[in-house]
């Protein structure tokens, strides 16, 4: 059946929805984006990943074509016309549409397309299972504190990581991970400690991560925000990623080595039963 997706002012079946072959988003990868998760017909900490959407569009200087009000009043006539239960709705800004030129115009109309998707029972799977993670080199740019649509690398490790027999690949930079493919990487030490990395350029500023690190002392875990290495993630107890569409799942190995007992531990399976909580307080 077709979704209703929003594209620059209209409410469209899906095959209707067009966007011009001139916009940067298309050519330049000139874009942001964000994916808020739908939990009974509502959505998880909208408001921080809003909150995140305007800084994304801030460091770019593209404007945001409508109020957030708007914006958030979309999502939801998005989640209705599309009776969605559980799922997520995607955002994306680009600058805008001009002949092709490296130097952008100022003055741009940005686009702006919504559309929802349904949750799998996948998500869910791996969080029983746990993922296999293998290390790959950082090939990103040096901007990803910024939600942009250039996720070429992302896809690439991603694809490499699966073809090698695992199920995501965790970026490497200079001897230290930086995060996942497409969430953020954590570890918890033998005796009790939270290690993940501190917020810079170098990585998103996971909205689930945030989350996650306000619940660690009520999971008895210290958090320690700190570079660690692939050795770091092998000798660890536990590890797991965050993201807004897979909340906390846990990785069971690491370039082949089982962490812990190769099984997901009982401080991330905690974690996410507090992080799921915690979205569904959250809903709005
Ligand atoms: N890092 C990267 C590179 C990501 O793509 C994502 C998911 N968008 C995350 C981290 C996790 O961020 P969030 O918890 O806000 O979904």
């Amino acid at each position: 059946m077709s979704r209703t997706v929003y594209v620059n002012g209209e409410f469209l079946p899906e095959e209707d929805a067009k966007i011009s072959i001139f916009d940067r988003g298309f050519l330049f990868a000139d874009g942001v984006y964000e994916v808020s998760t739908i939990l009974d017909g509502k959505l998880v900490d909208n408001a921080a990943h809003l909150a995140r959407l305007q800084r994304s569009l801030g460091e770019l200087a593209i404007p945001l074509p409508c109020t957030m009000e708007e914006l958030e009043a979309i999502q939801h006539e998005l989640i209705k016309r599309n009776n969605i239960d559980a799922g997520s709705v995607y955002i994306q800004v680009t600058r805008g549409a001009e002949d092709r030129n490296f130097l952008w115009s100022e003055g741009l109309k940005p686009s702006l397309v919504l559309f929802t998707q349904t949750r799998g029972a996948k998500m869910d799977s791996v969080a029983e299972v746990g993922l296999n993670v293998v290390s790959q080199p950082d090939i990103r740019w040096q901007r990803r504190d910024i939600k942009t649509v250039a996720l070429l690398p992302a896809s690439m490790a991603k694809k490499k990581a699966i073809a090698d027999g695992a199920n995501d690949a965790w970026l490497v930079e200079d001897g230290f991970i930086t995060e996942g493919t497409s969430n953020n990487a954590h570890i918890i030490t033998r005796d009790g400690k939270l290690i993940t990395r501190a917020l810079s350029n170098k990585i998103l500023h996971g909205i689930t991560r945030k989350a996650v690190l306000a619940l660690a002392d009520e999971a008895g875990l210290t958090v320690e925000e700190r570079s660690f290495t692939p050795d770091e993630v092998k000798a660890a107890a536990e590890a797991f990623v965050t993201s807004a569409t897979m909340f906390v799942a846990p990785v069971v190995s690491f370039d082949g080595t089982a962490i812990g007992d190769g099984k997901p531990g009982p401080f991330t399976k905690r974690l996410r039963e507090l992080y799921i909580d915690f979205a569904k307080k959250s809903l709005s």
